[in-house]
């Protein structure tokens, strides 16, 4: 294989802390990176490595185990994909294999990838839940350079002999803490321990909790650990904000953002999937376009709808937290946590859907009188403190509209008894920003209110 150029061909604990902001990420040229691949970049239009590329890709492209602490929307997909495309056409073939959380960030990792390898060769086989598994067995007889799984699946070909992990030389895993999060450590453990020894790990994850660690210095060698924000960090370019909000009045607050925020794109977050079910039929009826995405949902009515809020024919998608991970719609300009995430941790993701490839975004949280230890656990967590807004003014025409929202509370206006303002929105919420601790009288008012 020509020594300067990436082509692919047919294929049968030291730490270093590396917290820092990076003012200039240099070029793509001074990474490693062969001159045809650095081409194929060019043409895609990426013209400057991202903190988290210049950073990785060096030390991957040697070889170097890496454990990357990298939230999404940061650029890590391309960090461990070039050096990962890269290596399995320079080396000595080898198959990469990259483990992912969620179905849907299985296909956006196989789009990013195939979109800079393609024109190389590069075959991709996507191993995911709720779809059949025949295709699938089909593509990896097809030996595919690259395996995209989220691990249940996988395991299940292993189990059935469709798949071995012998040609495995890269092993990669996306969002470490979320396929924690749902359970899939026994899996992730097998598949470490029946991995080839000699391969080359990377393992990313947006928070790096103890069981993490645990896996990387279990199964890694020496990784280098590249931190390109301070663990738990939220994307800084999401100004955020609160609503204190007693439950039965969420609906409505969220009818009247949808209206301030008439131009934007949304996503809603709910904490279960009945609630999702349940608020976006509801918006659905007042006039908006809305979508959902939830595990209730089939695997094809969850890739039509996030193609149809991808390419705009859904101004909102309403969505639970698994099923949201991975998400990659770049135009996604406000997130509404409707409802707060299980864990501190789930904010910093949910938020990080927003402020994409240094866009700037917003996100909205609705916080009900009893969620306030949460709110301070997320406020340590991301080491800032979140402005609470004045509620706005909903209009007694506009609340009395909504018939088809059955929480309407019998109150005609929420804010009315608190903070009478001559309007709504956005520019009127702006300046009268409130931090959390101030609030504990607000809180007790809003309490009295839901009994
Ligand atoms: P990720 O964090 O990998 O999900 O990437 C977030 C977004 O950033 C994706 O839409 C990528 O296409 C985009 N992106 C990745 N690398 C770069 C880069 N070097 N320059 C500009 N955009 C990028």
């Amino acid at each position: 294989m020509c020594e300067q150029s990436v082509t692919l061909g047919n294929i049968g604990s030291h730490i270093f802390f590396m917290t820092e902001k990076h003012i200039d990420t240099g070029r793509f040229d001074d990474l490693g990176i062969k001159k045809n691949f650095l081409e194929i970049l060019k043409n895609k239009g990426f013209e400057k490595p991202t903190p988290i590329q210049h950073q990785v890709i060096p030390g991957a492209l040697e070889g170097k185990d890496v454990v990357g602490i990298a939230q999404t929307g940061t650029g890590k997909t391309l960090a461990y994909g070039i050096p990962l495309i890269q290596n399995l056409a320079t080396g000595n073939g080898g198959q990469g294999l990259i483990l992912v959380p969620t179905r849907e960030l299985a296909q956006q990792v196989a789009d990013a990838l195939s979109s800079i390898g393609k024109s190389l060769g590069l075959r991709i086989a996507v191993i995911i839940g709720g779809v059949s598994s025949r295709p699938q067995i089909k593509d990896l007889r097809n030996n595919p350079h690259i395996v995209i799984a989220t691990p249940g699946r996988l395991d299940d070909l292993m189990e059935q002999r469709q798949y071995r992990l012998d040609k495995v030389s890269m092993l990669i895993l996306d969002e470490a803490d979320r396929m924690l999060d749902v359970g899939f450590l026994p899996q992730i453990r097998r598949i470490f321990k029946l991995a080839p020894v000699n391969r080359q790990t990377m393992l990313f994850s947006a928070t790096m909790p103890p069981s993490i660690s645990s896996l990387a210095s279990a199964f890694m060698k020496m990784p280098l650990r590249i931190e390109i924000a301070p663990q738990g960090t939220s994307a800084e370019n999401v100004e955020q904000e609160v609503f204190i909000i007693s439950k039965p009045d969420k609906m409505r607050l969220l009818y009247s953002l949808l209206k301030t925020y008439k131009d934007d794109t949304v996503l809603i977050f709910s904490r279960t999937k009945h609630g999702a079910k349940r608020i976006a039929r509801d918006i659905n009826t007042v006039g908006h376009s809305a979508t959902e995405i939830h595990s209730n949902r089939t695997q094809g009515q969850r890739k039509a709808s996030l193609e149809g809020f991808s390419r705009g024919r859904f101004r909102i998608m309403v969505a639970t937290d698994i099923a949201a991970r991975g998400i990659d719609v770049k135009q996604i300009s406000l997130v509404i946590n409707f409802d707060l995430p299980d864990n501190s941790e789930d904010y910093v993701h949910r938020i990080g859907r927003t402020g994409r490839a240094g866009r700037s975004g917003k996100a909205i949280s609705f916080v009900t009188p009893s969620e306030k230890m949460d709110i301070r656990k997320i406020e340590k967590l991301i080491r800032k403190t979140l402005p609470i807004l004045d509620l706005p003014i909903i209009a007694r025409e506009q609340s009395e509209s909504f018939s088809a929202d059955r929480s309407f509370s019998s109150r005609q206006s929420f804010g009315g008894q608190q903070r009478q303002r001559g309007g709504q929105g956005q520019g009127q919420n702006q300046g009268r920003r409130r931090n959390f601790s101030r609030e504990r009288r607000y809180g007790r008012t809003q309490a009295r209110g839901e009994r």
